[in-house]
């Protein structure tokens, strides 16, 4: 599938005469016709809501776009809570799946009445401590071993810090029914960026029949089933995206399967997806600054690894489009690097381009999630601007850029000190 930039080279050409680059620009348009596909698969099961993943995209208006079209938020930090309070998301319409959790994370999440996920089984004790069991929680299981989808080892829970095994679970549910807790919660996530359709219902699979297995053993019936994270999107242009209704009546066929014949058929489904919702629907928008001609060719954009950090840190692949010449050939084989003092700091190692000259704008693809939100401030960089592409074509600043006074900020007297 060719990759085509939601704006065009005189868009930017308008934009930049305001917001200069970089920047990261967000499609309203498209992140709201996905959400409206996704309420659409699910739209089966009763009660079903997706809590978009903050730690996505951590911006109070992309919360208040992704809260017009139903959805709640999954936090898992201090901040994250405090963001989505807000913008007036509270009670049940958060989850808050976190894990290593400061005991003041658990309070404030009790106190917006929050759907509190207890990532391991010392958590329930700990939940009694902070500040006591609520009447509704959630679980979160690992299974151990390797995940996967048919033959393919998708990934390895076996080896991830997150969730309780099995017996803990069991153990887990008991005692908080027996501290009191009236509503019940499964949740796991089990592999992150997957791009097949059979992602959810495997997972889904595993979910239900331990739903039935709780039942059977203890009595407990869950509530609620939270599918996490994990939808993918296809970075590169090879790719076949996820199909969203598929994925969604693939859950529904194992739900008539496993979970209706149990006695189990009024469970509500949560997802708490991040990536899916919106990578695709953000661009990183940079400007070739330099060339450079050594051993190999390097094209010097203005943004670095700080206002995108995948491809330093995992070495993923984003796609780049070179405004304007979307058409010309990719004669050139180019590293288009930031400017931070770290060799990994490149968005793309021989990449086949259009020749670029100094000035042109280049849209970095699918970073509306993962991208702006893991940004650091390191060599002093400061985290650019983000933008959104309004419904209605206008442009508007939904986070100014950082400058150096809020970079020294939180040096006390910083300026006032005389040397
Ligand atoms: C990161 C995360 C998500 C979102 O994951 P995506 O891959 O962006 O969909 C959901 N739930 C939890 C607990 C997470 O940590």
């Amino acid at each position: 599938m060719m990759k085509t930039p939601f704006v065009t080279k005189a868009q930017i050409e308008e934009i930049v005469k305001t917001y200069p680059t970089p920047f990261h620009i967000y499609d309203e348009k498209g992140i709201r016709e996905n959400a409206r596909k996704l309420k659409q698969a699910f739209a089966w099961n009763k009660g079903y809501k997706e809590y978009f993943a903050v730690k996505a995209t951590p911006n109070p208006t992309i919360l208040k776009i992704l809260k017009e079209e139903g959805c709640g938020t999954d936090c898992s930090s201090y901040t994250e809570l405090l963001m989505s309070e807000k913008m007036g998301i509270t009670g049940s319409d958060i989850m808050f799946s976190s894990n290593d959790t400061p005991a003041e994370e658990f309070v404030l999440a009790k106190k917006l009445g929050a759907n509190i996920n207890l990532d391991d089984y010392t958590h329930v004790q700990f939940l009694k401590d902070t500040c006591g069991v609520p009447e509704t929680v959630f679980c979160r299981y690992n299974p151990g071993g390797t995940f996967s989808i048919s033959t393919t080892i998708m990934d390895n829970p076996g080896d991830a810090k997150y969730g309780m095994t099995k017996e803990q679970l069991f153990k887990a549910y008991t005692e908080l029914r027996d501290a009191g807790a009236k509503k019940f919660g499964l949740h796991s996530f089990l592999a992150s960026n997957t791009v097949t359709n059979d992602y959810y219902p495997t997972l889904a699979k595993i979910l239900f029949e331990v739903a039935v297995e709780l039942k059977e053993k203890t009595g407990i019936k869950l509530s609620y089933i939270n599918l996490s994270g994990g939808v993918g999107i296809p970075y590169t242009p090879d790719k076949e995206g996820n199909d969203i209704l598929k994925i969604g009546e693939g859950v529904h066929k194992v739900f008539d399967e496993v979970l209706v014949p149990a006695g189990l058929g009024d469970i509500s489904l949560f997802t708490e997806l991040g990536r899916f919702m919106l990578a695709p629907y953000g661009h990183l928008v940079t400007k070739a600054i330099h060339e450079k001609h050594i051993y190999k060719e390097y094209i010097g954009v203005d943004a670095c690894a700080v206002n995108l950090m995948r491809p330093a840190m995992y070495g993923a692949y984003h796609h780049i489009t070179v405004l304007g010449k979307e058409n010309a050939p990719c004669d050139h084989t180019y590293d288009v690097t930031g400017s931070l003092c770290e060799n990994n700091d490149k968005f793309a190692i021989d990449r086949k381009l259009p020749k670029i000259d100094m000035g042109d704008y280049l849209v970095i693809h699918d970073t509306g999630a993962h991208g702006f939100a893991m940004g650091y401030n390191y060599n002093g960089k400061l985290k650019s601007a983000e933008l959104l592409l309004c419904e209605d074509g206008s442009i508007k600043q939904i986070r100014r850029a950082e400058t150096p006074e809020d970079y020294f900020a939180t040096l006390d007297g910083f300026w006032d000190v005389e040397v």
